[in-house]
C-alpha cells in the first residue's frame, strides 16, 4: 500500500494523543503540525522534565502525567514509549479510549505488542499496530524533526477486528507524514526486522564491547583508527539501551532464528579464511556488495562514500549529520 503524500485538506484527526514524547513522538508532532493533519496534539510522558520540554517546544498543547487522561476524547492514540511499557499503558488507557478512536503504536516489534495490547482494547476501537522504519540514535523530545519519516516505510499490522476503513485512514495519515505504507502480519514484520534491524544492532553492541575489552588495543586507538568500519558500529551502538533491551526481550523467536543463521554463515567465513579459500571469500563479498547496490537503487540510502553525512543540509537527518562532520559526536543516520 505505497502511495504519494496526501494533498493538504482539512485535518484528518481532531485530537492526537501521543503516549511518550521522545524522538518518535516529537517527530510525529512536528510532521503533523507541518502538514496540518490534526487540530490538536496532546501527550503524556513519564517524567515532568519531558512534559515541560514538550510544552515549551510546542509539541503538545497539553501534557499529562497520566496516559488515561491524555487519551480522553482523542480520535487517534499513538503509543510512542518503549515497547516494554505497552502492556501497563494499555491496561491504564483501555477504559478511557473513545468509541470510534484508532489506537496504534510505533514499536519496533509487533507480535508481542499485539499480545500485550489487544486484550485491553474495548469494542468500537480499531487497534492497528504500526512501525515507522525511521529513526536515529538520539532520544528525547528535543531530538525529533518533521522530515524523519519522509520517503521511509511505515509497516502496519492491522488486527483482525480492525475495520478496513480505519486501516485506510491510518495508512493515509502515514502517507501524510511523508512515508510509504506496507501492510503485513505481525509475525512477518518481526522476521523481516530481526534481520534488517535487530541483528545489526546486536552485532554493533557486541563488536563495540569486544573492542572495549581488548587488552592490547587501547581506547584511544579504537577511536583514532575508527574510520576503519568501527565508527559506524559505534554510531549504531549509541542507541537507547531501554528501547533495545525491550526489542530483544520482545522479539526473541525471530532474533534467535536470525542469530542462528548468522552464526552458521560466520563459521562458513571463518572456515574460508582458515583454509585460504579466496574464491569463496570473494564470492561472498561480491554477493554482499550487490545487496548494498540494491539498497541505493531502492532509494533507501545514498551512494556517497561517507553515506552523505559530511554534507551540511538544513532539516532532516543530514542536518544532524553536519554536526558529526565537525567531530562533535557520532554520526546519526536514518534507522529504526
Ligand atoms: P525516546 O526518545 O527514549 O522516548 C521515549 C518516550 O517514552 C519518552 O517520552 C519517555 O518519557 C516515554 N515513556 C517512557 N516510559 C513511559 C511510560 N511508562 N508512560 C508514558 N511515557 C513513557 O524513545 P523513541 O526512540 O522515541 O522510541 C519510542 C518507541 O519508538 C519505541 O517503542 C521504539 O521501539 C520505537 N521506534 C524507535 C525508533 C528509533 O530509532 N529510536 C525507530 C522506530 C520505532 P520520559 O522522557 O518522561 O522518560
Amino acid at each position: 500500500m505505497s502511495a504519494a503524500r496526501a494533498p493538504a485538506g482539512p485535518p484528518m484527526f481532531e485530537r492526537i494523543a501521543l503516549i511518550g514524547i521522545g524522538l518518535i513522538g516529537s517527530s510525529i508532532s512536528h510532521a503533523v503540525r507541518r502538514d496540518g493533519l490534526a487540530r490538536e496534539n496532546v501527550g503524556s510522558s513519564a517524567t515532568a522534565a519531558t512534559r515541560e520540554k514538550a510544552l515549551q517546544l510546542g509539541l503538545v498543547s497539553r501534557a499529562f502525567a497520566s496516559a488515561a487522561e491524555a487519551v480522553e476524547g482523542a480520535d487517534l492514540v499513538i503509543l510512542c514509549s518503549p515497547v516494554g511499557t505497552y502492556a501497563r499503558i494499555a491496561a491504564e488507557i483501555g477504559r478511557s479510549l473513545r468509541p470510534g478512536a484508532i489506537l496504534t503504536d510505533v514499536g519496533s516489534v509487533k507480535a508481542a505488542v499485539v499480545a500485550d495490547v489487544a486484550p485491553h482494547v474495548p469494542a468500537g476501537v480499531d487497534f492497528i499496530p504500526g512501525h515507522p522504519i525511521a529513526g536515529t540514535e538520539q532520544s528525547g523530545p528535543e531530538s525529533g524533526f518533521a522530515s524523519l519519516f519522509d520517503g521511509r516505510w511505515c509497516i502496519l499490522t492491522p488486527t483482525p477486528d480492525a475495520r478496513g476503513e480505519a486501516t485506510e485512514k491510518l495508512a493515509a495519515f502515514w502517507r501524510g507524514l511523508g512515508s510509504n505504507v506496507e501492510i503485513m502480519t505481525p509475525e512477518h514484520h518481526d522476521m523481516v526486522l530481526a534481520i534488517t534491524s535487530h541483528l545489526p544492532h546486536l552485532i554493533a553492541f557486541n563488536i563495540v564491547n569486544t573492542a572495549a575489552h581488548l587488552e592490547r588495543v587501547t581506547d584511544s586507538e579504537a577511536i583514532k583508527f575508527s574510520a576503519g568500519g568501527f565508527r559506524d558500529f559505534t554510531r549504531i551502538a549509541a542507541s537507547d539501551p531501554t528501547m533495545w533491551r525491550d526489542v530483544f526481550l520482545n522479539n526473541k523467536t525471530a532474533v534467535l532464528e536470525m542469530l542462528g543463521r548468522f552464526t552458521e554463515d560466520l563459521f562458513h567465513l571463518q572456515r574460508a579464511i582458515r583454509y585460504g579459500d579466496g574464491d569463496e571469500l570473494f564470492r561472498m563479498f561480491e554477493d554482499a556488495r550487490a545487496i548494498r547496490r540494491g539498497i541505493i537503487q531502492a532509494g533507501q540510502d545514498t551512494p556517497a562514500p561517507d553515506f552523505g553525512r559530511g554534507v551540511p543540509v538544513t532539516g532532516g537527518p543530514n542536518a544532524l549529520s553536519s554536526k558529526s562532520s565537525e567531530g562533535q559526536g557520532l554520526a546519526p543516520g536514518p534507522r529504526t
